[in-house]
């Protein structure tokens, strides 16, 4: 053991995916937790995010898939539509065996957090002391040395702990805090995403996940759990405008521009944009960290790596990412520095391939003019043609084809 002469103590900073499943570990197999999460309460949002391979084992593993069940949203598939909501291509989520752009189990990302924070509180019911969950706080100010981490928040107390997990997501604060600035891990790839809870509209075919492209954006609906709400999702392409960052009124002007005029159910979307309670509006960026371990403090989830939600990857990586590094954690509890370079190098395969861009990158996915979106809708009847099902298959699958590494995480 350490000088705490104790379990560790762990500080994870954010309450995201990432997050919560590594919290929702270590409270099951003894260790002190504490969790900072900036926001006020729990984030709700996210369009649907797929378990599939070894993100689906990772959720098998942690005993919440009955809970996953409850919230699992029903898409038969993904479909493209063109101005009059003709379709001219789709991918059923049957004929690619559950493994093409719509998997067999989607859960709205802000469903599955709602899942993990639940199995998480009954963990601490069962184990009271272990855990300190704190909503509107954040970390200021890191300073490791050999022997544990010091940490001062803008609200609570200053702490000292084992170890301090970064899982405060693209724009991680722990990651400038103990690695550097974020310009030297991030690489912005050439849009903006944008993804809010609408009403459903009267004519949309049920349960398909439908896209458009039109010069400059791919917007498209997407089922939620409430057959009378949908998920809008859009994608824009366009240089990096950093006064965007924060700014909802400047978001909100971007994406009427961008997407007024573009006919289907374009106008629904706009209506619902003013109203919409939990908008997610940012760049996409790919975040490179070389090593995720710098000494007792550990990058998890998109603080760590990063493809963007073009991807579709991120929640699965995460989940991943929270398995391996709680199991690490607790196989050596006494060695937390040895733990964490284990870990980086566990899931550093799974996080490379989690960074594969399914079909190119944002050129391939938002056409630039109207020839490009010509361009793009021949092209997607090639791919969601059945003669392309092995290619589809690898090019969705990312780091969920990799086997687990055979660990396993305790319950003390
Ligand atoms: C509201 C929301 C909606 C999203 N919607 C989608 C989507 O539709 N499609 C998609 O592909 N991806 C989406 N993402 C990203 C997706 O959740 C991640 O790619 C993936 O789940 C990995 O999660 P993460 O926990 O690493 O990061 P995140 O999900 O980003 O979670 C990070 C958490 O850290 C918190 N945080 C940030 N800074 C600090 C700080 N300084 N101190 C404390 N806490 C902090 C954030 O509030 C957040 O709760 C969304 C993320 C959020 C937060």
């Amino acid at each position: 053991m350490n000088d705490f002469d104790r379990t560790p103590r762990v500080l994870v900073s954010g309450a995201g995916i990432a997050g919560l499943a590594l919290a929702l570990q270590l409270v099951r197999s003894g260790v002190h937790t504490t969790i900072v999460e900036r926001a006020a309460a729990p984030r709700p949002g996210g369009q649907a995010v797929d378990l599939r391979g070894a993100s689906r084992e990772v959720a098998e593993r942690l005993g919440i898939m009955a809970d996953i069940d409850r919230y699992r949203v029903h898409e038969e598939g993904m479909s493209y539509v063109d101005g009059e909501g003709r379709v001219f291509g789709r991918m059923s989520m049957a004929d690619f065996d559950g493994e093409g752009a719509v998997a067999e189990i989607e859960i709205a990302r802000g469903d599955l957090a709602q899942v993990l924070l639940d199995a998480l509180r009954t963990a601490a019911d069962a184990a009271p002391g272990l855990l300190d969950l704190r909503f509107g706080d954040r970390l200021t100010a890191l300073t490791q040395d050999a022997t544990g981490v010091d940490a001062e928040f803008e609200h609570a107390a200053s702490g000292r702990f084992d170890i301090v997990v970064g899982a405060d997501g693209v724009h991680s604060l722990t990651r400038r805090l103990a690695f550097g600035p974020e310009e030297q891990f991030a690489t912005y790839l050439g849009g903006y995403a944008a993804f809010f809870t609408m009403p459903t509209p009267v004519d949309l075919e049920e349960n398909w996940f439908a896209m458009r492209f039109v010069p400059g954006a791919t917007f498209g609906i997407r089922p939620d759990l409430d057959p009378a709400t949908s998920k809008a999702i859009l994608t824009f392409r366009m240089d990096r405008d950093p006064s965007l960052r924060g700014d909802r009124t400047a978001q909100e002007a971007l994406i009427r521009e961008r997407i007024a005029g573009a006919g289907w159910h374009a106008p629904v979307v706009l209506e619902a944009l003013g109203a919409a309670s939990d908008l997610y509006f940012d760049e996409l960026v790919r975040i490179d960290v070389p090593d995720v371990a710098n000494g007792r403090v550990v990058l998890l989830g998109d603080a760590a790596s990063c493809g963007s939600p073009m991807t579709g990857q991120g929640t699965a990586t995460a989940l991943i990412g929270a398995y391996l590094l709680a199991a690490r954690i607790a196989a050596t509890p006494d060695d937390a520095p040895g733990a964490l370079r284990r870990y980086s190098a566990d899931i550093a395969p799974f996080a490379e391939k989690g960074k594969e861009i399914p079909g190119g990158g944002i050129k391939r996915m938002v056409p630039a003019t109207k020839f490009e979106a010509a361009m793009s809708r021949a092209m997607t009847r090639v791919m969601f043609s059945k003669a392309m099902l092995p290619l589809v298959r690898r090019m969705f699958s990312g780091g969920t084809s990799l086997p687990l590494p055979d660990v396993a995480v305790p319950v003390a």
